[in-house]
């Protein structure tokens, strides 16, 4: 059924950026958001499945908390059984019928509708929601839960519309037409815990282009993705379009990735678990009523390097918010950065001195530039990396870590002597960056070693002044990362600005927030038809 009547040919309104509010002290959307933090501080949302709409509530719970005062339970969470998740798959199965005959321009409206919702009224719930339960900043949560959100959900709409005006030519007498249908089955949607956008996004898109989608966030990001269904829910998504199963990862993934009726994979995560996803479908191919279509964005090991031509003082500065900001808990998150010989004493010394600057701590306070890595294994892992730098690497600023009350770790700047020293080459997920000093008279063979030292494409700066320098890198460096930056730092795409996604370890590279992905969620029927149509067999040329 359809709300939006047969008699127009319609345009989305246009689509903008969701401007970035600043939170300073004394503004009008500070104050609201601090109450919202005071008051989601005292609630504990009992979170369920939900399925065709039904919130199922197993009684096997778990505990979300705060990273920065892992003491304090933000939600309670019902584990999905087996049973719900077949059920869910099968609900989908009940959806899709209508969801994906529905008008484009229905369900875009949906989202659209969702985006505002995100914009005004659910702003801050979703904001406190990521600074609590994932430890952002104010400035961290701002960019990711409400901006880039409303940024996927308005421009993927944006992007469906040009994907369906998409048309063939058409011959005298004949009308040729593409049909972008939605995939036959359901999406399986697994999310991971540090962006709440892609939370949004890895369900959103394929919904929006009519597809039914089994939704498995991370139990790391459980409260905001609680959330973010929620306002989609409000938004006007239909009972089953996207049903939610929170639950062992394992045991929900081998049920969904072996389902004959599996159309399709999103997934953001780190690379091991993409590749035992995509070995899991390998291993039962003959079982699919159609190829899945397949659709990952994992690791990173991103770098920034420096030529001797670049300004020492905007490199460090962008090392600094590229490397720390979110705890380089960003797939993009600067780890490893180049510096000729020539540079490094004063990068060194900015570094350092911004460092010992940074404050470090709970999220409620706005002074701090760091809150919490997310969880113990996490701080452990990190932890085992500052420990390996300690023996064989030299830590010129940070290298502390306590988790005492939160999962707290310095800021901190490790230099290697070997740049295939483990701490240049394996994603750490953390605030460690490690510098590797080089000759000036190396840049060519340096760039040949950014290329080479891991296994990575995902983001990557170069910093000159000097342009041959930069087409240098360009072209050095044109597999070595899906978004690169020049005199810029290696975080911060924008949906609609800067496509995002990378290619060898780190993906699929079907770029996120472009029409390059929603194209993976369409399967098109081409449709020709003949107005008056031969009457006879014969050709001219057999006169
Ligand atoms: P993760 O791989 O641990 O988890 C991601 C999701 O996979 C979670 O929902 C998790 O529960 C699920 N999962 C875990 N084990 C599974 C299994 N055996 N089977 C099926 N699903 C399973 O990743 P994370 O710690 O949540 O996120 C960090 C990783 O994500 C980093 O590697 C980072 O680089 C990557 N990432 C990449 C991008 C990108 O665009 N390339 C963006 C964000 C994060």
């Amino acid at each position: 059924m359809t709300s939006f009547s047969p008699g127009a040919v319609r345009h989305l309104p246009p689509v903008v950026n969701e401007p970035i509010r600043s939170y300073a002290p004394g503004t009008p959307e500070r104050a609201s958001l601090q109450a919202r933090l005071a008051a989601m501080e005292t609630e504990r949302p009992d979170i369920a499945a939900v399925i065709g709409g039904k919130e199922i509530r197993t009684g096997a719970t778990r505990q979300a908390t705060s990273p920065h005062k892992h003491r304090h339970v933000t939600a309670t969470w019902h584990q999905a059984t087996a049973d719900d998740v077949h059920a869910a798959i099968a609900d989908g199965q009940r959806a899709w019928r209508d969801w994906s005959e529905r008008a484009w321009e229905e369900r875009a409206a949906v989202f659209l509708r969702a985006a505002d919702l995100l914009a005004g009224p659910w702003r801050d719930t979703i904001n406190a929601a990521t600074m609590l339960g994932q430890s952002k900043t104010v400035f961290q949560s701002e960019i990711d839960a409400a901006c880039e959100m409303a940024d996927f959900f308005r421009f993927n709409a944006a992007f469906a519309q040009e994907l369906y005006a998409e048309q063939p030519v058409s011959g005298p007498g004949v009308w040729n037409q593409m049909e972008y249908r939605a995939l036959e089955g359901f999406v399986f949607a697994v999310s991971p815990f540090n962006f709440t956008a892609i939370g949004g996004n890895l369900s959103g898109a394929p919904a929006l282009m009519g597809n039914v989608v089994l939704w498995k966030p991370a139990a790391t990001q459980m409260l905001s993705a609680w959330y973010t269904l929620q306002l989609l829910q409000e938004a006007g998504l239909p009972p089953g379009v996207i049903n939610f199963v929170p639950g062992d990862a394992a045991m929900i993934s081998e049920i969904a990735l072996t389902h004959p009726e599996l159309a399709g994979v999103h997934f953001t995560g780190s690379t091991g678990v993409f590749n035992a996803m995509w070995e899991t479908i390998g291993r039962n191919m003959g079982r699919y009523r159609s190829y899945p279509r397949i659709v990952g964005e994992t690791g990173g090991k991103d770098f920034m390097i420096a030529h001797p031509s670049a300004d020492p003082i905007a490199f460090a500065v962008g090392v600094i918010r590229g490397g720390y900001e979110y705890q380089g808990q960003k797939c993009s998150a600067c780890s490893r950065i180049y510096v000729p010989k020539s540079l490094w004493p004063k990068v060194k010394e900015h570094l350092v001195a911004m460092i010992a600057d940074i404050k470090v701590g709970d999220v409620n306070d706005f002074s701090n530039f760091m809150g919490a890595v997310i969880d113990e294994k996490a701080f452990d892992r990190i932890q085992g990396y500052l420990d390996d730098a300690k023996a064989n690497a030299t830590i010129l600023a940070g290298g502390g870590a306590s988790k005492a009350d939160g999962y707290f770790v310095q800021p901190t700047l490790v230099e290697a002597k070997d740049p295939s020293y483990r701490l240049m080459c394996e994603e750490i997920f953390g605030p460690v960056v490690t510098a590797y000093v080089y000759d000036d008279a190396k840049w060519e063979e340096t760039l040949q070693l950014v290329d080479r030292t891991s296994p990575y494409a995902l983001t990557g700066a170069v910093f000159a002044q000097d342009r041959a320098a930069i087409a240098q890198a360009h072209r050095a460096l044109r597999h070595a990362a899906g978004n690169f930056y020049v005199n810029d730092k290696c975080t911060g795409a924008v949906v609609g600005q800067q496509p995002f996604g990378g290619a060898r370890a780190s993906g699929t590279n079907d770029k996120a927030g472009s029409k390059l992905n929603l194209l993976r969620w369409v399967s098109a029927r081409t449709i020709k038809e003949t107005f008056v149509p031969p009457t006879d067999y014969r050709y001219p040329f057999m006169g």
